[in-house]
């Protein structure tokens, strides 16, 4: 008797474009120094923990009920953070929620992208980007860079003008490279899009609280066709809580109405999420630890002798691995140290986490012994 073969994914009757397909997998492995999802290395406070203790308690009375499908509460507290830190005022009508930034990026594929319609980001960058389009039936087109990361303004307008893409992704920072986007260069990827099309333009911010420039959410005024995108995984600490949100003309946030699931954002999530906000301005002093330990991770890589790309975010991309086994080689042997970075698939250039100063210090040692084997 032969065993019955276990059933494979593509025995299934799934959808043809999902067919010999990998999900978003950045290995989850248990080392000492885990630097490798972007993550805020600081556990929230005690007394911001016993606040959303208190904060899910209260709405632990009331789940028989299901929560304010609007979460207007929540939105009305991200709105009064957005007004006062990112240079320009919004009100609640104007933002959106969902569990994660990925989630608010589905929402929108769903409202302005879909069969039959295509999304350009400029690449490398978040890979979700692509995965998300094509879970929602868009076709995914990428576009260019420079050799320095930076977006290359004259493909990438040619390429919106070539393709007409009813979505246009910015990522600023990006990710993997860290490389922030200026505001002209958005304004005229902007102008592209809307001479295209129109197309919507999302700019994904959710590094920008690390950024050594400002927000580019003042851009929304008199624009209805740009979206800023941000979350709680990174500068608040939050990324368990699956809390994101966007910054829009009220407008496109009636339209991600349309395909919302109704009561998506939890009870528990948006009282966790209030009692985070409260505790803004401590969660913000550890923002700028880290990018004091970002900007020490460049200076100390470059006087190893690594390239690296100028970065904005929470992390650093750092190389050049072009020798033998290139960049996976060396994300291994950086890992047979302890220490986990993440291999983005970028040729010659691996990513590394802002972590604790202690952590940070067991990567630098790392790469150091790494240099002197390599060298
Ligand atoms: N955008 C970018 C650029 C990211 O790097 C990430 C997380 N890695 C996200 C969005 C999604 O984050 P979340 O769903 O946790 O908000």
């Amino acid at each position: 008797r032969t065993t019955p073969r276990p059933v494979a994914i593509d025995d299934l009757p799934i959808r043809d474009e999902l067919r010999g397909k990998s999900p978003y997998g950045a290995p989850q492995l248990d080392v000492p120094v885990q630097l490798n999802t972007n993550e805020n290395p600081y556990p929230l406070p005690e007394p911001l923990v016993e606040r959303i203790t208190e904060r899910v308690r209260e709405a632990a009375r009331g789940l028989n009920r299901y929560p304010d499908r609007d979460a207007v509460e929540l939105r009305t507290a991200l709105a009064a953070y957005l007004s006062r830190t990112a240079g320009h005022p919004v009100t609640t009508g104007q933002v959106w929620a969902a569990n994660g930034s990925n989630e608010v990026i589905q929402q929108l594929l769903q409202t302005f992208g879909g069969p039959g319609r295509s999304a350009i980001g400029f690449e490398p960058s978040y890979s979700m980007h692509a995965l998300i389009s094509r879970g929602t039936g868009t076709e995914w087109l990428s576009g260019p860079r420079n050799d320095d990361f930076t977006v290359d303004l004259a493909a990438a307008t040619r390429a919106i003008a070539e393709h007409r893409p009813e979505v246009v992704f910015i990522t600023s920072p990006n990710n993997p490279t860290g490389t922030a986007v200026d505001a002209e260069t958005v304004l005229a990827l902007y102008e592209a899009a809307q001479a295209a099309r129109p197309s919507l333009v999302v700019v994904d911010e959710a590094y920008v609280e690390f950024s050594h420039r400002p927000s580019l959410l003042p851009l929304i005024e008199g624009r209805p066709n740009l979206v800023v995108s941000r979350t709680m995984s990174k500068a608040f600490g939050a990324a368990g809580l699956r809390l994101g949100y966007l910054a829009a003309d009220p407008a496109v946030v009636d339209a991600v109405q349309l395909v919302r699931l109704p009561y998506h954002l939890s009870a528990v999530t948006q009282a966790t999420a209030l009692a985070a906000l409260e505790h803004t301005d401590t969660l913000l002093g550890y923002v700028e630890q880290l990018k004091a330990e970002r900007d020490r991770l460049v200076a100390e890589l470059r006087a190893i002798g690594y390239e690296v790309t100028d970065s904005d975010a929470n992390f650093v991309q750092f190389g050049r691995f072009d020798g033998a086994g290139g960049a996976h080689d060396a994300w291994r042997r950086i890992l047979d140290r302890g220490v986990l970075v993440r291999d983005n698939g970028v040729p010659g250039w691996l990513r590394v986490t802002a972590g604790t100063p202690a952590e940070n210090d067991a990567f630098l040692d790392a790469v150091r012994e790494l240099k002197k084997e390599q060298s």
